[in-house]
């Protein structure tokens, strides 16, 4: 079934024209997606067809048991690697990847720990029976309500993120005869993007304590002191707060081990320094998640081990400079544990072809392949420019690969699932699409624009797929409407 297919001038240098558009690169499917028999797509030897049958599409299949064997994998290979060095480490599941009742116990069972960046995410993960202790609550401007609720709760860690929160959750503490165990998130300068990184010293983001000294004293600061170094003053001083430790969380989907590496190391020197003028080694270091996946071939994620063994290299080296004892490490990989363990299934409407201007001033045609979904259940193309790619996932074809671009339903021209495909030409009405690493953020950032209803969520796991989130109804919608017409 090998069709020779000229490359198209409007195809990205990255997307060769492929020799067989129904091959599925392992690198972007779950470990338990594959074709059937029969050509078809199957998830844990559940066929997409079947799946799209009994559930709807546009569908959201979360392979489970991809999803817990990475999640293992970050546990067995950060916790192994780092034991000696450091007294082991703790993965914990950055809930806003993907969180869910069931995902948040996944997280669990495997042996992870739950991050939440909201009273909401805190609210699911206490009723997917996470163990409050094995609880982090992220967030740069936390609501009175939400630090009470984690304070009632009993979270493990609250991660502060300025002065003006650490004053103000010291007080609140106090009032209410409570102490509240605190991480410090500080913002070491280093940005990391997806094939390079910036290192700088001054910060100019919303989240963080700055390591760079402040000019001034302003925001309750000193001049010439970073706001972190006030941030741990005041911490150590106040009754209500229990100092854990610091983090840090330099960006996301990052493939390079030296961002995390100089982050760490910038980290571990301030720790070192507090050492000095405080006569106290902090015990925790979460060094954040980010960590990349591939979302196209082009892509080239490292195994869980392979980052821990870099990032333990630059931290042994770090801490043996500066003569600290290593404080216990922690992560929050998100995307790394769902992302590749989803993918949506679409079922194609209309398809049509254009001549498009190529970059290089020629014409060439681009068939636009419309599915059920769009812009509501997957903004990342949207928001990020992020590619993705496609398959045929009801059967294979002969047909020749044409360049293609899978758009939605919306009324947006910009709602684009996948900017650039080569999908069979012969790829029309009632065929299934799916669309892989789809696990990490689209359901958590889902909309209703255009008053669709957002998809439902299935687990597959041996053979067996169930809901774990129901397709919502037009009802659902109306149901949040307060109509003067008809006062209930
Ligand atoms: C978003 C986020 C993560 C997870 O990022 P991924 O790219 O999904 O791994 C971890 N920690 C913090 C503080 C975050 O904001």
């Amino acid at each position: 079934m090998t069709t020779p297919t000229p490359a198209s001038p409007l195809a990205p240098a990255w997307l060769p024209a492929p020799t067989d558009p129904d091959a599925l690169d392992p690198k972007v499917w779950s470990a338990g997606t594959a074709r059937a028999d029969d050509g078809g797509l199957a998830v844990q030897g559940v066929s997409a067809a079947a799946l799209a049958a009994e559930f709807g599409t546009p569908l959201l299949v979360m392979d489970e048991d991809d999803f817990r064997a990475r999640a293992r994998s970050f546990r067995e290979g950060f916790d192994s690697t780092f034991r000696d060095l450091c007294g082991g480490a703790d993965v914990y599941f950055a809930g806003k990847s993907m969180l869910t009742l069931s995902t948040a116990r996944w997280a669990a069972e495997e042996g992870l720990r739950v991050d939440t960046a909201s009273g909401g995410e805190l609210a699911v993960a206490l009723r997917a029976g996470v163990d409050p202790a094995h609880i982090g609550l992220h967030g740069n401007n936390k609501s009175v309500a939400e630090l009470a609720a984690a304070l009632d709760a009993g979270v493990g860690r609250i991660i502060v993120d300025s002065v003006d929160e650490l004053v103000f959750l010291a007080a609140f503490a106090a009032e209410r005869g409570q102490v509240a165990p605190v991480m410090l998130r500080l913002t070491p300068g280093v940005h990391a993007h997806t094939h390079d990184f910036i290192a700088t010293a001054h910060e100019d983001q919303k989240f963080g304590l700055s390591l760079a000294p402040s000019s001034e004293g302003r925001d309750g600061g000193i001049a010439g002191v970073s706001p972190a170094a006030v941030a741990v003053r005041i911490a150590l001083q106040a009754d209500s707060i229990e100092l854990l430790g610091v983090h840090c969380h330099i960006g996301s989907q990052i493939f390079e081990a030296d961002g995390f590496g100089l982050a760490a190391e910038r980290v571990l020197g301030f720790l070192a320094e507090v050492e000095a003028e405080h006569g106290v080694a902090l015990p925790e270091l979460d060094l954040g998640g980010g960590h990349g996946i591939a979302y196209t071939s082009v892509d080239e994620p490292r195994p869980a081990a392979e980052i821990a063994a870099a990032l333990a290299a630059d931290v042994r080296k770090a801490v043996e400079r500066l003569g600290l004892t290593c404080p216990r490490i922690s992560i929050e990989p998100g995307r790394a544990i769902s992302g590749p363990a989803g993918l949506t299934l679409y079922t194609v409407g209309v398809t049509k072809t254009v001549d498009a201007d190529a970059p290089d001033g020629s014409t060439a045609s681009r068939r636009y392949v419309a599915v059920d979904g769009g812009m509501s259940d997957n903004p990342r193309p949207v928001l990020y420019d992020a590619d993705y790619t496609a398959v045929l996932a009801s059967r294979t074809s002969d047909a020749a690969p044409a360049l293609s671009r899978v758009v939605g339903k919306h009324c947006e021209s910009g709602d684009i699932l996948v900017r650039d495909v080569w999908l069979p030409v012969d790829v029309t009405r009632g065929d299934l699409l799916a669309v892989p690493a789809t696990g990490a953020y689209t359901h958590v950032m889902a909309s209703n624009y255009n008053a669709l209803t957002r998809p439902a969520v299935v687990a597959v796991r041996e053979g067996e797929a169930r809901v774990i989130i129901r397709r919502e109804t037009v009802e659902d919608l109306l149901r949040r409407e307060v109509d003067p017409q008809n006062p209930s």
